[in-house]
């Protein structure tokens, strides 16, 4: 029986034999409300992927080359914002002015066959990008775990897979095209025009809109990944050697139960083949028997614990196998909202440990399982793995709950390790925190920032109170 069969008909034994009728305990949509109405004859709404981010902008631009870029920079009026596929959570592409979208600018510029680089226009989506790179025999040596963002979005943000030995997807960069609002086009590497270079490696959408990025890639390859249910104590009491052993680890942990699964990630050995398959509705079906065993007063977490050991016993690993860039995406159809914090990796454990007791000591609601991953040290200014391996961990809350609070609660934890926010994702720090957590480059950055943008037409709100003290 496969795993989710086996949950359901667990969760419909529980129902009927020990818990009788639950009825409206589970099955809610997850969808969230439009934040904002469409009224005819008014400007089109702009609502972010997991609709917690809208906006009217006045005035939309989609360049289809550089020319057209650089064009819709120069006449572009009051706050501008680039753009790509809207995957983040927090404000970071929101105007009720100017916003200009990359969708049409895609496709493969060159590549050179001896150093495995390749050129790309910045609002390619991750998911073509493997299918252009395979013909001319190159392929990202990491991606994060689902392929919709854009490269300039995905980029902008230092957007990461899991990997001790894998740095951001940032550092794989080694030059770039910047169009700046002042309607210059700026080369940039590690050689030309340095300091923009680095700035601009994970820069927020701060300093105008890249057209193009220039890759280290590697050569095509497979994998095989592994999904496993396991005691959230021994993944944690062997993370060192589960990170060591296999090239990709990451773990899902499930709050308010013992358990966590397990994803493993390595080069496809021969034999290897798929056995079941993704399960895009899966925390959904998990949500169903939280609330249909947790409703009781005074039962606690314990039935869903047990329920939840009960239908993992005995069932088979899931096993994906495939070219690289088909195996690390994964579908992600169901809406949630999502806080995520890169801790020093040798925190990573201890942190992740207190969430899961604080959550379920304060009862805060967030059953949603946490993700768990490491990403390797860079040198890139506003990178969250700047000078230091990081853990990252991110809470998520399903679409229809409420996510402020619980966020809030944890939010503190992470402040208490050093955490840094994933820009893209929500949190609520403000500049001068952030200044003290970016000691070395802060300053850096925002020189490179100002010289660009002098009148700061690219700072929206939220960019306002996260770089602007
Ligand atoms: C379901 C889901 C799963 C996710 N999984 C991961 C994950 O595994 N790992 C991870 O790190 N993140 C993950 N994220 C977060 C997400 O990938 C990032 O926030 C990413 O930056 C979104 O890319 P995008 O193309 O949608 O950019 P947008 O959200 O549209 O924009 C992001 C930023 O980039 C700027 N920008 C976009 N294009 C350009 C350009 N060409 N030039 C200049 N600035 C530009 C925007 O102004 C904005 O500041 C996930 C998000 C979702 C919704």
């Amino acid at each position: 029986m496969k795993r989710r069969q086996f949950i359901q008909s667990t969760l419909a034994l529980g129902a009927t034999a020990t818990l009788g009728t639950i009825a409206g305990c589970g099955g809610r949509g997850s969808e969230p409300q439009a934040p904002l109405p469409f009224n005819p004859g008014q400007p089109l709404p702009w609502t972010n992927w997991a609709g917690n981010q809208a906006c009217v902008p006045q005035w939309r631009y989609a360049p289809a080359n550089e020319d057209e870029l650089i064009s819709a920079l120069k006449v572009a009026q009051g706050v501008i914002r680039p753009v790509g596929a809207g995957h983040s959570f927090s404000a970071v592409t929101t105007t009720d002015d100017s916003m200009i979208s990359t969708d049409l600018l895609t496709g493969l510029v060159s590549h050179d066959p001896v150093t495995l680089q390749a050129t790309v226009r910045a609002g390619t989506r991750l998911n073509a990008l493997g299918p252009l790179l395979a013909p001319v025999n190159q392929a990202l040596p990491n991606m994060p775990d689902m392929d919709y963002p854009s490269l300039g979005g995905a980029l902008a943000n230092a957007v990461h897979g899991t990997g001790v030995d894998f740095q951001s997807m940032s550092a794989y960069v080694t030059g770039l095209k910047l169009a700046t609002v002042g309607g210059d086009l700026v080369t940039c590497s590690a050689e030309k025009n340095p300091d923009i270079f680095q700035a601009a490696l994970t820069h927020v959408g701060a300093l105008g809109v890249v057209s193009e990025y220039t890759l280290q890639n590697q050569a095509p390859f497979e994998l095989t990944e592994v999904n496993g249910i396991a005691k959230v104590e021994d993944v944690f009491d062997n993370m060192e050697q589960l990170c060591r052993e296999n090239r990709h680890f990451e773990c899902y942990l499930v709050p308010y139960s013992t358990l966590c699964s397990t994803v493993t990630t390595n080069i496809r050995q021969p034999g290897d083949v798929a056995v079941g398959e993704d399960d895009p509705d899966g925390a959904n079906t998990l949500r169903g028997v939280f609330e249909a065993t947790t409703w009781i007063p005074g039962i606690g977490s314990d039935l869903y614990d047990f329920v939840l050991s009960q239908a993992f016993s005995g069932t088979t690993d899931m096993v994906r196998t495939g070219p690289s860039h088909v195996v690390f995406g994964h579908p992600r159809l169901m809406r949630f909202r999502e806080m995520e914090y890169t801790v020093p990796a040798e925190l990573g454990v201890t942190c992740a440990r207190e969430i899961l007791a604080t959550i379920k000591s304060k009862g805060l609601g967030l059953s949603f399982p946490i993700e768990f991953r490491y990403v390797k040290a860079d040198d890139i200014w506003l990178s969250m793995f700047e000078g230091q391996d990081g853990c990252t961990i991110s809470i998520h809350q399903y679409g229809d709950l409420d996510y402020k609070a619980p966020f809030a609660e944890i939010e503190k934890i992470f402040w208490k390790y050093g955490g840094r926010p994933h820009w893209g994702k929500i949190h609520t720090m403000t500049a001068a925190a952030l200044a003290q957590i970016y000691p070395r480059h802060w300053q850096d950055f925002h020189e490179v920032r100002r010289a660009l943008d002098p009148t700061g037409k690219l700072m929206n709100s939220h960019l306002r109170s996260i770089f602007e003290a």
